[in-house]
């Protein structure tokens, strides 16, 4: 497969997911949480996809289209590490949803990210909330879910707290 093909086939799964999962995290009550801002594209859907929740974008700096620039109250700039850790005041409730668009190509940089990010997610989402993430996090208060049919196994993974 080009990487052209893989590409567009890794897009067309993140738009999939992302819609599938609408119905589920609007009956959780909470904030959406994008974790990666990048250029904006996926944070551009939430906003779409979310007309009635407050969406907080995570990342080191703001690089995205001007189009999709988060207002300044729900743009939380620097290391994830750091800022996940420390939203608590600013985002309030714990989060129906979180999006986390922030792996790397490098497999030692990811096993790094999952290792602090993981117990950080959990503190952050809400009980019923949902994490959609390319990363295999090990978080025990949650289940693994099924993924609709159609997307790649390992892909991505949806994970659900209880
Ligand atoms: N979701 C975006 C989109 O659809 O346009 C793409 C996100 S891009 C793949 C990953 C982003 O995560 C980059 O903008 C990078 O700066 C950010 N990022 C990665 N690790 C981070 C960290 N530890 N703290 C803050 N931002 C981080």
């Amino acid at each position: 497969m080009s990487r052209l093909d893989s590409f567009i086939r890794r897009m067309t799964s993140q738009k999939i997911l992302l819609e599938y999962l609408v119905d589920k995290v609007n009956l959780v009550e909470g904030p959406v949480l994008e974790l990666g801002l990048g250029n904006g594209r996926t944070y551009d859907h939430l906003r779409e996809i979310y007309p009635d929740k407050e969406i907080f974008v995570f990342d080191f700096a703001m690089n995205c289209h001007p189009s999709c620039a988060p207002d300044a109250d729900h743009m939380i700039l620097g290391d994830i590490r750091d800022t996940l850790a420390f939203c608590a005041p600013r985002v309030r409730a714990q989060a129906s949803f979180a999006h986390i668009d922030i792996g790397s190509a490098d497999p030692t940089n990811d096993l790094a990210i999952v290792n602090w990010l993981a117990p950080l997610i959990d503190e952050r989402m809400a009980v019923g909330g949902f994490v959609l993430t390319a990363l295999e996090l090990d978080l025990p208060n949650f289940e693994l879910l099924e993924k609709p049919e159609g997307i790649h196994p390992g892909r991505y993974h949806i994970y659900r707290k209880f």
